[in-house]
């Protein structure tokens, strides 16, 4: 229902907007008053030109040719004065649009990384690539561009007064015509208006595409599959850009009616003013002056179409990146008040049912509960919900059904900081960001010494390697740490949650990608931690999880066993099945 009213965009909708917007481009508003300070000198200087002008026509006509070259000179000061003013006014807007265009990204940014994590699954990268990119920087511009016109707009009808004086039959033609003009104007407006949103849906879906296609350029590589990737991607990129020329071509066509009525209305104004003339009703004078300003005048309503026009491709950027900020269409994530500075480290899972799309549950009823510095590992066949389980813990995802309590609070009501502070997971994939191995670590720590992350990274069995490095811990590491093998970049996450130093360290498959021997003297790094960390792992391999203080086996969704590894070999089939494959 919100959607249905959103996309009428009411006037009322679109001073909210701007009055949102406003509040979003804080430190740029001295620069873009001062901008339409200058802009209006600007407009005035333009508005006494052609004025000038016609004086000069008038003094050549009568031969006063001192007098001409005194308003010439007039004029030239003018143009000098204008161009001055062009200067401090784009120099300043310039300054106003880079700071304001960067903290409304920056905003924007912060409001996507509150998103709820469903929301990141749901939608192609696109949809936040595009606001990020393309509609925090319409919504910027909007205030010099409709400041721009409505003072471009304000000179117009001065014009439009002066004209009244000059003759009152000039001043209704001129007025019957820029009703018509605007009238046009605003068809092909509104109707550009509902194009664009439509072409600017399937544009985010190309920006996903496209990064889609950077990404995963190896894959698409090795797969040999660039032709059916490019033929995908060329009907994707055709069908938004037909969508593109169809909005052109609207706009080309009502343009073209709009310029023919207004040119046939200028070949009429200038009859009319040579009748006028013929019966007295105009002096030369007056009808060079309304010739001087026929294009001022006409732009008038022009001018309005085009301040509606901007407004109508503003609504639609700041309802895009409004969406995100404001909460309702995409959520965000929602914690509690309940601080928890440092975590003990139990855990409990009461009965938690979760499904990822609200139809086939992942989790079903699963309970379990792990005690402070217990190492707790959860084994089963891939696809049986041991991920899902992690990622509940620390609540990247809501959980509907059920209850989660970390040291007995129930997680809905811990701050974002009482749960990601206290928990660090390491992944199977872990993202290592496109910065040197040292800014990847501070992330997580920004006021690490060198002796921390040398310890850190000694523990996680990376140190030797960073070393042989030519720029050691200052080696950037590209995208996704597309520099570094599978096992490196795991060592890195696993250096990245030491330093994070969490009592509570949760270990998807991370130690996956290792070779044999690194994967022993991780484990051996864990095992010195066991007893002091609350650590829980996800292990194909059962020979890591030997020895842990209880193993819970997961199957479709459900906890269908529990105990130390002696007793499930004895007690649990799928286990004694998944060990004995393992050891053949
Ligand atoms: P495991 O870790 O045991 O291999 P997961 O917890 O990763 O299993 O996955 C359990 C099920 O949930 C699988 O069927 C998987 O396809 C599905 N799943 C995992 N992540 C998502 C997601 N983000 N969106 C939708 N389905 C998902």
């Amino acid at each position: 229902m919100a959607r249905r009213k959103n996309q009428k965009l009411s006037w009322r909708v679109t001073f909210s907007h701007l009055k949102k917007s406003w509040s979003l481009v804080k430190s740029g508003r001295k620069n873009l008053i001062i901008c339409g300070v200058f802009s209006l000198f600007i407009c005035l200087c333009s508005v006494i030109t052609p004025l000038l002008s016609a004086q000069m026509l008038l003094f050549l006509t009568d031969g006063l040719l001192e007098q001409l070259l005194g308003v010439a000179f007039f004029i030239f000061i003018v143009e000098v004065a204008t161009n001055v003013f062009l200067y401090f006014n784009q120099t300043l807007f310039a300054k106003y649009w880079t700071y304001s265009v960067s903290e409304i990204q920056t905003q924007l940014a912060s409001e996507i990384l509150k998103l709820e994590t469903s929301e990141l699954d749901h939608h192609s990268s696109g949809v936040f690539i595009d606001r990020l990119n393309q509609d925090t920087k319409d919504i910027v511009s909007i205030f010099t561009q409709v400041g721009d016109v409505l003072i471009e707009m304000l000179a117009n009808i001065g014009v439009l007064f002066a004209i009244l004086v000059v003759s009152p039959y000039l001043f209704l033609f001129f007025l019957i015509v820029s009703i018509l003009v605007f009238i046009l104007e605003k068809i092909r407006v509104t109707k550009r208006f509902f194009l664009d949103r439509k072409r600017r849906k399937l544009y985010e879906k190309n920006t996903g595409l496209i990064s889609e296609l950077v990404r995963g350029i190896r894959d698409i590589k090795v797969l040999n599959a660039g032709d059916h990737f490019l033929e995908i991607t060329r009907n994707r990129l055709e069908e938004a850009n037909q969508e593109n020329y169809i909005m052109e071509r609207t706009n080309f066509r009502y343009t073209l009616v709009i310029n023919t009525i207004k040119d046939i209305f200028m070949f009429l104004f200038i009859l009319l003013g040579c009748f006028l003339v013929s019966i007295e009703k105009l002096t030369i004078s007056g009808f060079l002056i309304a010739y001087m300003y026929r294009n001022r005048i006409q732009s008038l309503f022009t001018r309005f179409s085009r301040l509606v026009e901007l407004l109508k491709e503003f609504d639609v950027s700041c309802e895009r990146v409004l969406e995100v900020i404001e909460d309702e269409r995409y959520q965000k994530e929602h914690f509690g008040k309940t601080a928890l500075k440092k975590a003990n480290g139990d855990f409990e899972f009461r009965n938690v049912t979760f499904s990822y799309n609200e139809k086939l549950p992942v989790l079903k009823g699963v309970s379990f509960y792990v005690h402070a510095n217990e190492t707790v590992s959860f084994v089963g066949k891939s696809g049986s919900g041991k991920s899902t389980i992690f990622s509940l813990i620390d609540r990247l995802y809501r959980v509907p059904d059920g209850s989660i309590f970390i040291d007995g609070i129930d997680i809905n009501q811990l701050t974002r900081n009482a749960i990601r502070n206290n928990i660090s997971i390491i992944t199977q994939n872990p993202y290592i960001f496109n910065m040197s191995i040292r800014d990847n670590l501070r992330l997580v720590k920004e006021n690490m010494t060198d002796q921390e992350m040398i310890y850190v990274c000694q523990m996680a069995c990376l140190h030797d390697f960073v070393m042989s490095l030519p720029n050691g811990y200052d080696t950037v590491v590209g995208e996704g740490g597309l520099t570094l093998s599978g096992g490196q970049r795991q060592r890195l996450a696993i250096a990245r949650a030491f330093l994070k130093k969490t009592e509570i360290i949760l270990f998807d498959e991370a130690t996956s990608a290792l070779d044999n021997e690194t994967q022993l003297e991780i484990q051996q790094a864990l095992r010195n931690m066991q007893g002091e960390y609350t650590i829980l792992i996800i292990a194909h391999r059962l020979s890591t999880v030997i020895d842990s203080d209880r193993i819970y086996v997961v199957d479709d969704g459900k906890i269908i066993a529990q105990g130390k590894h002696e007793e499930l070999l004895k007690e649990c089939s799928l286990y004694r099945n998944l060990y004995e494959k393992e050891l053949k």
